[in-house]
């Protein structure tokens, strides 16, 4: 962008440099902002806090998603993978996902790159305050009493808000090993009256690589044909790593026992809520006692670097208890742990005081993304940043807000639970958790989001066109299929034979020229359209009956305590979330449609009296349901 132009754009605050604060900064920049990122530490920026590596089940589909709308994440993660492998390959696409394996400082690098493309402006600091004008956050206020004007702030403060680290029974304040935690603006936040809460994550000890007796672990190969992230070619590295599998043996579990007395989490030092899903090593041989192993990866942590985090072995146990559970699982005889593993408490910021574009009703301009909304993972960090931080730079602009649907997207999943739900646990993104998985695939990412990346411009203008591109290629191959018949039925409805094959259809209707024109993902999204055809249909039937439900809005400033006949319990969670939409209004826990229908009637009834401030559409009509 031309420097005078950016010089007089509205500005952007990012606090935080993690996966959530890249992203929010990249794209507002992208969007026209004048960003300013702030970071405790400028040199960490894009640090993955716990495991090197991006992708996996349902995460998978998030990166893509962020790569479709014009994000960073999916660059960064191919540009540094050293290991590929596309997960659930031998089940049905809606649940496969790639992920990779990243050099942890090449990933780094690459985010400190990326966000100087962008024209971000990086400054080390850490901010103590939020500066409050009118009911709205005007900017914010440095430890060094530097002050930083801003039109909108998106807080992006990931583990490290009143955070204390333990490793056995010792405790120390900081949100990251090696970094200080932010204590005054967690208080600030709390004085302001958001409502917060504390969870808990934990990473296992480093190892050291030459210390592993590789011979005695089960070699698990990168993927000869790697699912890459971006839809845009990335260079890679050159070479890539073998990762291995091993695992905890009766004498680990005896240990993990014999120590749980001097175990923060169990003698009730931690009392935040750690993440179901990736459990502690110890947290498992409670739970599951009578499982007589589990599996721990081996994943090298760079090209270069002589570090193997060990999946699986997450631990906040003390240190001699660390050295001696590693060295009873085979292959770790004599390994060297480089940095023992943690556990870090911290506060978040219950996600209900967002609407679905992050930003907080309590304190107009101010937007959350990542880890302080509740989340746990790299990847659900980076889809709210790019939500957020879009969001910030459309309102700055004065333009409308950028919204995504649970039918449309894994993101419109994810913030829709979480400023509909809430979290009373560290929420990760599951695909069981998409009620239209099967249309949310990751190859299709690009083709089901081309509209909005069109409008938020984040994306180059060279990727968008490629989308267009691919759009008009696969629909006329498709056309070509559904026309083109054989025996009484088209070479469409024959591809939905289980070794249906896009290119050999394609020639026997005689467009061989289309089939040379797909890419492999093309034929593969094609082969799904055409094999899963009535699912999906039925599952678009449904996904345009959400979506009719959510372009019913209702009005922001709606006096719920003048509903006639609605219950107390049903008016007091209006209020506390203010649903945008009605279909929002019906996911919410405990809302019935009767108690939907009280309300769209009162706006019905706002609105015939000219009173109602007015819903954009259709809220007149009383729900169905
Ligand atoms: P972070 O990556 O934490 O980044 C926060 C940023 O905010 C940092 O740059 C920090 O410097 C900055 N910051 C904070 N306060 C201030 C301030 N006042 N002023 C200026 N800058 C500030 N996820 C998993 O999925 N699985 C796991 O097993 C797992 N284990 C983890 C273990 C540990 C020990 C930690 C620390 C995290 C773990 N995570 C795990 C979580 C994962 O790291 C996060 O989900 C992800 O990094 C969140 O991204 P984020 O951008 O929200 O925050």
């Amino acid at each position: 962008m031309n420097e005078s132009v950016r010089a007089s754009a509205p500005r952007v605050a990012v606090i935080g440099g993690g996966h959530a604060g890249v992203e929010a900064a990249c794209v507002a920049a992208r969007m026209g902002a004048r960003v300013e990122l702030v970071t405790l530490s400028a040199g960490a920026l894009g640090r993955m806090s716990c495991n090197p590596s991006i992708g996996g089940i349902a995460k998978g589909q998030i990166v893509r998603e962020v790569d479709a709308l014009g994000g960073v994440m999916g660059k960064l993660a191919d540009r540094s993978a050293i290991h590929h492998r596309l997960l659930n390959r031998s089940k049905g696409p809606a649940v496969q996902s790639p992920r990779c394996q990243n050099d942890r400082a090449l990933y780094a690098r690459e985010a400190a790159a990326e966000a100087a493309r962008a024209g971000v402006t990086v400054r080390e600091g850490e901010v103590v305050d939020l500066v409050v004008e009118g009911g709205r956050v005007r900017g914010v206020e440095l430890a060094d009493g530097a002050r930083l004007a801003a039109d909108a702030v998106v807080l992006t403060t990931g583990t490290f808000l009143g955070a204390v680290m333990h490793v056995g029974l010792e405790t120390t304040e900081g949100g990251r090993v090696g970094e200080r935690a932010a204590v005054p603006l967690a208080a600030r936040l709390r004085g302001l009256g958001f409502r917060t809460g504390r969870l808990k994550t934990g990473t296992p000890p480093r190892l050291r690589a030459s210390s592993i007796d590789w011979d005695r672990t089960e070699p698990q190969p990168s993927d000869d044909d790697p699912v890459r992230f971006s839809f845009e070619p990335q260079p890679a590295p050159a070479r890539g790593v073998a990762c291995a599998i091993t695992r905890t043996t009766a004498a680990t579990h005896a240990i993990i026992r014999e120590g749980l007395d001097r175990s923060p989490l169990f003698t009730g030092k931690i009392r935040g809520t750690g993440p179901r899903y990736c459990p502690s090593v110890e947290d498992k041989i409670f739970r599951f006692g009578d499982k007589e192993s589990h599996q721990v990866f081996l994943e090298p942590e760079g090209l270069d670097s002589d570090l193997v985090y060990p999946n699986g072995v997450s631990t906040s146990l003390p240190r001699d208890v660390q050295e001696r559970l590693v060295r009873s699982v085979p292959g770790l005889e004599r390994a060297e742990i480089v940095q023992y593993g943690y556990a870090v408490e911290y506060d978040y910021v219950d996600p209900t005081e967002c609407d679905a574009t992050l930003e907080t009703r309590r304190l107009p301009g101010l937007f959350l993304a990542g880890q302080i909304n509740g989340t746990t993972g790299y990847e659900e960090a980076a889809g709210q940043g790019l939500v957020a931080g879009a969001n910030a730079a459309l309102k700055t602009a004065g333009a409308g807000p950028f919204v995504l649907s649970r039918a449309e997207a894994y993101l419109g999943v994810l913030v829709d639970d979480l400023v509909t739900r809430g979290v009373d646990e560290p929420y990760r993104m599951f695909t069981s958790l998409a009620e239209h998985r099967l249309l949310l695939r990751h190859h299709n990412a690009d083709l089901r989001l081309l509209e909005h990346a069109e409008r938020l411009g984040a994306a180059s203008a060279e990727r968008l066109a490629a989308t267009r591109a691919r759009a008009a290629r696969t629909r006329e191959a498709r056309e070509a299929l559904e026309s083109a018949r054989h025996e009484g039925r088209s070479w469409w409805e024959r591809l939905r034979r289980p070794d249906g094959d896009v290119d050999a259809a394609l020639r026997a209707a005689g467009r061989a020229e289309l089939a040379a024109a797909l890419t492999r993902e093309d034929r593969e999204d094609l082969e799904i359209e055409a094999r899963y055809a009535g699912y999906l249909d039925r599952e678009r039937e449904a996904a345009e009956r959400l979506k009719a439900s959510d372009a019913r809005l209702l009005p922001p400033d709606l006096d719920y305590a003048a509903v006639p006949h609605l219950r107390a319990e049903a008016r007091q969670k209006f209020e506390r979330v203010r649903p945008r939409t009605a279909g929002q209004a019906l996911r919410l826990p405990g809302i019935s449609p009767a108690d939907l229908n009280l309300l769209l009637v009162h706006v019905a009834r706002l609105e015939q009296a000219g009173r109602g401030r007015g819903p954009a559409s259709g809220a007149a009509t009383p729900c169905p349901a």
